[in-house]
């Protein structure tokens, strides 16, 4: 491949068995994949020699050098502090507590952005895979453990301590079977490759018989999903049993995400779906279908992976990509700003507004100048131009009194050519309606 002034991006997914990284185009499309081994039983450093040297190896493969990156977005199974780019918690690798983002960034001297591993799997589904279409969507991911990521309206949904989507420790049956975090029930407990694994063990050791003994060569330390999914081939009576248990909690789980986010679509992922998808979905999507609120008795609402590995890798690059490009979706946005409103007053933060300002669809505010004449107050066309891009083309005024606002005869001029919608409503109103129209662009004019 030549050097040539292209964005490349590089996705990572650290996993606790293997690192896979993927050098990719700015629309998505994968030019490169490499897959390393984790050094086990080590110390962080030699994790993040691993990363370092994956990068190296694939940019030198294909020609490249880091100035031919834009960005390299990194998946982490774990908890992470992304504006810091700090790992926070990594229950499966000896990274908690490291500040990787800084480490890398030094060497290669390309921004370097991390995410938890699901929520990316997640957006690489929303961006390139099942989701494509969609824009509220829940990916869970089942296999040693079961994690999942929300995205809501296009936004990835963070949560306070960027610890939102741990579906895993649901707890699903109260006093039920003891989970890696400490409590009992919880979904991860139930239906995960590991719990599966637990009940298969324990059956046997209770006396039952199952093929599983045969094509695992006796060895049932880890028994490995493919495994799994050889003995539902062979209609194996105890494996049959114990996948559709697991199957249904899965399925309780997957219809109180949807009473909670009522999502477009939740995709289920990750090594147990991918080798025993066939079995697992239609259960599914039959809990879920029976149980559906009235109105809302369709069960296609479930939908598998499409991208399978490639969706972390795919997510990583998407959030390097939003870096780069903020403007465009699907952007893990910045948390919201609060906004509620009293007396026809705005609070932002629980602060009043008191000056004009404007609330974007990325989350940030820009301050907006107004013209004055009179009694009235004077939207510019220079104004609404700055404010309203080309991605957004919903204006929702907010002011003191609605009857003295007013567009300038330019600027209604210009929203006319360019179609953007301007509504001109009380405080109150303009808040209400930015709360169920998020994609807009909120204008408060105290
Ligand atoms: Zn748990």
């Amino acid at each position: 491949m030549s050097k040539h002034a292209r964005e490349f991006y590089l996705g990572i997914d650290v996993g606790g068995t293997k690192i896979l990284a993927a050098l990719a185009t700015i629309d998505g499309s994968i030019i490169a994949r490499k897959r390393m081994p984790t050094p086990r039983n080590t110390k962080a450093e030699h994790v993040v020699a691993a990363i370092a040297d994956i990068i190296a190896v694939l940019l030198s493969e294909h020609n490249l050098a880091p100035r031919n990156l834009s960005a390299i977005g990194l998946a982490i199974p774990g908890t992470v502090a992304p504006n810091e780019g700090k790992i926070i918690c990594t229950p499966n690798m000896p990274l908690s507590g490291v500040v990787i983002s800084p480490l890398l960034e030094k060497r290669f001297k390309v921004p370097v952005l991390i995410g938890n591993d699901v929520n990316l799997g997640t957006l690489g589904e929303v961006w390139r895979g099942a989701a494509r279409a969609a824009s509220s969507v829940v990916g869970i991911f089942v296999g040693t453990g079961i994690g999942a990521g929300v995205v809501l309206n296009g936004h990835l949904i963070p949560g306070h301590r960027n610890a939102a989507g741990e579906i895993g420790h649901m707890v699903m049956q109260p006093g039920g079977p003891l989970c890696g975090c400490g409590n009992r029930g919880c979904l991860e407990a139930l239906a995960s490759r590991t719990a599966i694994e637990r009940d298969i063990r324990n059956a046997l050791k209770n006396g039952r018989k199952s093929v599983i003994t045969r094509l695992a060569d006796n060895d049932l330390t880890v028994i490995k999903s493919s495994v799994i999914k050889r003995a539902l081939q062979q209609e194996d009576e105890l494996v049959t049993e114990i996948i559709r248990k697991a199957s249904e909690t899965l399925g309780y789980a997957c219809l109180n995400v949807r009473h909670l986010f009522d999502p477009e679509l939740i995709i289920l992922g990750g090594g147990v779906i991918e080798a025993c998808g066939d079995f697992i979905l239609p259960i599914v999507q039959q809990i879920v279908g029976l149980h559906s609120m009235p109105g809302s008795s369709d069960n296609d609402v479930i939908s598998m992976s499409h991208l399978g590995d490639d969706a972390v890798v795919l997510g990583a690059v998407a959030l390097a990509k939003a870096h780069h490009h903020p403007d465009e979706h699907p952007t893990p946005r910045p948390a919201p700003h609060h906004l509620s409103c009293r007396n026809n007053t705005a609070y932002l933060d629980r602060k009043p507004v008191q000056e004009p300002l404007a609330l974007l669809p990325n989350g940030n505010i820009a301050k907006v100048n107004l013209k004055r004449k009179n009694a009235t107050t004077f939207l510019t066309r220079k104004t609404l131009l700055h404010l309203c891009t080309s991605q957004c083309l919903t204006l929702v005024v907010g002011a003191a009194t609605p009857a003295h606002f007013s567009l300038t005869p330019k600027a209604r001029a210009a929203a006319e050519k360019h179609r953007i919608s301007v509504s001109i409503l009380t405080i109150e109103q303009a808040c209400q309606a930015y709360h169920t129209s998020p994609s807009s662009v909120l204008l408060l004019s105290p």
